[in-house]
């Protein structure tokens, strides 16, 4: 995770709430939101709970973009 993590504007997301726009959009149903006010990074994972974007998440998403890419590829063709 490469953010600039700031604990200063972390506080201000503790009394205004996080303020997220999408920065990547996984599948029709998992996005990826970025704080911006925090930098803070959660995606949703296919059952619709947010989660942090750790590692872990990251490389899951990145498998179903790949899928939802082959799909998508495949329903051209079809
Ligand atoms: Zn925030």
């Amino acid at each position: 995770m490469k953010q600039s993590f700031s604990l200063l504007k972390s506080i201000g997301c503790a009394f205004k709430g996080h303020q997220y726009v999408v920065t990547h959009v996984v599948n029709e149903r998992v996005q990826e939101y970025c704080c911006t006010g925090c930098k803070k990074e959660i995606t949703n994972d296919i059952y619709g709970n947010l989660q942090p974007l750790d590692a872990l998440n990251e490389r899951i998403n990145k498998a179903l973009n790949e899928l939802a890419i082959k799909k998508n590829r495949r329903s051209i063709a079809a």
